[in-house]
Parts: structure tokens; sequence; C-alpha cells
């Protein structure tokens, strides 16, 4: 396959990044290059910046139904190219490509999605206390809004922040993460031919470190949609703060999977697997904790110990692959120290098998751990990689507060049988996405998604919250007496 190239894309002109270059190796073979990411300087942030601003005007005068026709075509387009997009996001971090389709679908359909509100009702109409007063809300775009995204879900991520900013009437200037900016630049190279107005989306690549700082502090924006770790996120929160700009984070995740003795453990036990171990592990909404009552333990922990001995470690090309690689030399390294922790500190109930070809990658074979306290890194630390722990819980009571032990709050899911149970910890737990027998990852793209504590700045994206986020709210009021 041939080498891919990162690019920039600002004002609608393709411009390469010349701060340096960085190869990106497949990490499911790391003798295979997949390509070369150009990394940007201030400069280019500063273009970008400009660049949104001077095409906000025109796009944010357009209707509702005027932007949907441009998203429509982005879906078109995206869902013409979802196989070269899958295949090229599995090379670039690893996720198995089944899971890539899965993904990329979800992005056309959130294109579809919030183009659709292009001509939904926006506001209410609110009686007014004086004759012939016409009072009214209507929402609308906030300006130029930055959008920071992780590598992990490559495609989806980026989408249900670009396309309702896109239809609320923003002008968007995007930086992905270094290790999934090959696929941004396919991304955009698709919107591109869609016909997407020049300077509409504005994508700049490079490190974090260097041109994130400059997005946040010294460009002119108007909001912040940022999805990564609990430490950017709360950088980024302190310097939208500190401009008064409107800001989302979506942080770190330590989600809870509860058990309960009268679960149908043939149901929750795939669940389990799948939401502890599909991508790694590399979700926000993982299950990384899986807490189940005394009643039950060991049979559960034997079940388990069954189910992922079955599953498949292999090549994120490879269909039948259930989890890949994890996706870089640095998610290896900081995942490793958590398997060597495991090993040194906790029992190792269950594991799944090697890689059964030899391959040079970033494969660790999925481990749940037992016997850790509550307190334990193990239990309180993401780990973002295939490794989760079991912890015993004397009741439901127990197995809540047991969940509700984190600084987190993203996801939680119980499997019972019991009603009561099932909207007790409804109520109970600490999460902003609350499942019972689903697993914790996989909410769809029409429901609000987002955490509590520190997991998020306590507003949502995806489903309609997303309009709200992108838009603000004017009163109007009219006398026509
Ligand atoms: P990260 O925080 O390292 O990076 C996220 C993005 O921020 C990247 O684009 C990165 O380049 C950028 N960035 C880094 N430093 C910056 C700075 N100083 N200023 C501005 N931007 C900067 O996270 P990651 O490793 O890419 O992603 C994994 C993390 O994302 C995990 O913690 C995971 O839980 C979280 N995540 C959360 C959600 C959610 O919705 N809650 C979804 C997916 C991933």
């Amino acid at each position: 396959m041939g080498l891919n190239s990162s690019k920039n894309w600002i004002g609608g002109e393709w411009i390469a990044p010349n701060a340096g270059e960085l190869v990106i190796k497949n990490p499911s073979d790391s003798t295979e290059e997949v390509g070369v990411l150009h990394l940007s300087d201030a400069s280019q942030v500063v273009q970008a910046a400009q660049a949104a601003r001077s095409a906000l005007p025109a796009w944010s005068r357009l209707t509702g139904a005027g932007r949907a026709d441009y998203l429509y075509k982005m879906a078109n387009a995206l869902e013409a190219n979802l196989t070269e997009i899958a295949t090229l996001a599995s090379r670039e971090m690893g996720k198995p490509i089944g899971e890539m389709r899965g993904e990329t679908m979800r992005g056309v359909n959130l294109l579809r999605y919030y183009a659709a509100e292009g001509v939904r009702a926006n506001g209410v109409v609110i009686p007014s206390s004086e004759t012939n007063v016409l009072q009214y809300t209507k929402k609308v775009p906030l300006g130029v809004v930055g959008v920071i995204t992780p590598w992990n879900f490559p495609v989806a991520i980026p989408i249900w922040k670009i396309a309702p900013a896109l239809i609320c009437g923003n002008t968007v200037i995007w930086k992905p993460a270094e290790f999934a900016s090959l696929t941004a630049t396919r991304l955009a190279e698709i919107f591109a031919s869609a016909g997407l107005p020049a300077g509409a989306l504005n994508l700049v690549i490079g490190k974090g470190s260097t041109i994130g700082d400059v997005l946040l502090e010294q460009v002119n924006l108007n909001a912040v949609s940022f999805t990564g770790s609990t430490n950017t996120g709360m950088r980024v929160a302190q310097a939208c703060a500190s401009r008064n700009i409107k800001y989302q984070t979506e942080m770190g995740g330590k989600n809870a999977a509860i058990v309960l003795s009268d679960a149908d453990l043939d149901k929750a036990i795939p669940m389990i697997l799948s939401g502890a171990f599909r991508s790694a592990g590399q979700k926000c909404t993982a299950t990384s904790r899986i807490i189940v009552e005394s009643a039950i333990y060991h049979p559960f922990v034997e079940a388990l110990n069954r189910a992922v001995a079955g599953i498949k470690l292999a090549p994120a090309l490879d269909p039948g692959a259930y989890l890949g690689p994890v996706a870089s030399a640095s998610q290896f390294k900081s995942v490793m120290s958590y398997v060597n922790m495991a090993r040194e500190q906790a029992d190792i109930v269950a594991e799944g098998p090697a890689l059964a070809e030899a391959k040079e990658g970033n494969y660790i074979r999925p481990i749940v751990a037992a016997g850790v306290d509550a307190d334990h890194p193990l239990v309180q630390e993401e780990i973002f990689g295939p490794v989760a722990t079991v912890l015993e819980a004397r009741n439901f009571e127990d197995a809540i507060a047991l969940c509700n032990r984190t600084e987190f709050g993203l996801s939680a899911s119980l499997f019972t049988r019991n009603l009561a149970h099932a909207h007790r910890f409804l109520d109970e737990a600490e999460a902003g996405m609350v499942r019972v027998n689903q697993e914790s990852a996989g909410v769809e793209y029409q429901s609000p998604f987002g955490g509590m504590k520190m997991s998020s700045s306590h507003s949502r994206e995806q489903g309609q919250a997303a309009l709200d986020f992108y838009t603000e709210t004017k009163t109007c009021a009219i006398s026509y007496a």
C-alpha cells in the first residue's frame, strides 16, 4: 500500500506544514510505514484562524437548509469512501477493521442526523406580558470553534463535533491527534471533494504541546470542543475560562460494570468482554472495573476466564480480530506499566491468547486482574488498554459504593434481572451514561454523550445536546403596536 502524507487544509488550500515530520508505523506491524506526518508551527494555526474568521459571515448567513445540503454531500462522500478510510485508520491506529467500518458508518449517520437539524425548529415563542409584543428565542452560532480530538475514534469523534458545529453556522479549526492525522487528512480530502466551501472547516496537523497552546491562547476563537485525557482537558478548560469563551471537555473514564447475583451471565459476560477489550480497551467508555456480588464471584470469574481465553488478538486488518494492538509505542509503554504492575501486585484471573503469528507490533494480551483493594492504582487510574480489574461486592449497596469510588464519572453498567435494583442504579450511579444489561460503551449518536465528575466539563455532546453547545440563545422581543 502507498505511503500517505498529512497536509493542512486551510481556507480551501492544501498546505504542507514544514515544522518537522514524523514517520507513522503500523501498530499491527511496526516494520510497515503507513505515512509521514508533517507538523505545523504557530503561523499555520494563525492562518487557519484567519481563514475560519473570513469564511464565517458567508457560512453563518446560509440558511440551515443550505448548510444541510453540504452535510448531506459530506455524508455521501464519506459513505462512498468508507472502506478506504476505515482501512487507513486501522493501519494508522490499530483499531480492528470491523469496528473501524462501524465507526465510519456512525460518522456518515452523524452527518445525516445533523444535516436534518438544518430545517428543524430551533427556538420558542414566549408569551409577552405586554400587548402586541412578539417575544421569542433563537439560536445563533458562536463563531469560530476550535475542535481538538484524540486518536481513539479517529473518524466518529471529529464528526460528532464538526457536523453540529457546521450545521449551527460556525466555522471550524480542527486539530486532530498526532496518531490520527493521516486519517484526518483523508477525511478532509473527502469533505473537500464534497464541495464544502473554503474556510468552513480548516485542518491543522501538529503536536498538541506546540500548536495546541497557540490555538488556545493566541488566536481569536469563540469556543473550544475538546476530547482527550483529563490532564490536557483541564488545561484546555483553564485557558478557555481565562478568556471567557465557551468550552466543553470530554475526558477520561474508569467505567464500572456491576454484576449482581441474579444477572444472566450468558448475556452479561459477552458485553463485559466487549466493553473491556474491543478497541484494545482504548475507549473512554471501556469497562475497566468489574464489580461482582460475592454470591456469584467465583463462578463469574471462572466463566470470564473461559470467555477471555477464546478472544482473538490479531492484526487490525484481520477480519476476525476481536482486539488489535494498542495505538502507538508510547501507548504500549504506558499500558505495559500497568500490565507489569498487575503481574507483580495482583492475581491474574483471566488472560487472552497471544498473537497467533509472529509479528512485531504493539500487541498486549488482554488480562483481568483481581485481589487488589479499591484504592489500588489498577482500580483508580485510567489504563486505556486491555486490562480490567475485578472487585468483590457484598451486596447491591456495596457495589454502588464501589462503582462511585472514583474521580471519574463517564459510563457505568449494571447486570441484573431485578427492576428495583435497576432503577436504583440508574438513580445512584455517578456517571453521565448509566446502562442496565448493556455494555458500558456504545451510546447511540442521537443521545446525549458525556460524563460527570472529572470526566467532563458537564455539557453533553451528540444528539440534541450538541446543538445547545454550538449555539447561543438570543431572546428577541418586537413590539408591533
Ligand atoms: P490527549 O489529551 O493526549 O490528546 C487529545 C488531543 O489534545 C490531541 O489532539 C492532542 O494533540 C491535544 N493536545 C495535547 N496537548 C495539548 C495542549 N497543551 N493544548 C491543546 N491541545 C493539546 O488524549 P489522547 O491520548 O489523544 O486520547 C486518549 C484520552 O482521551 C483518554 O483519556 C480517553 O479517556 C479520552 N477520551 C475521552 C472521550 C470522552 O468522550 N470522554 C472519548 C475518547 C477519548
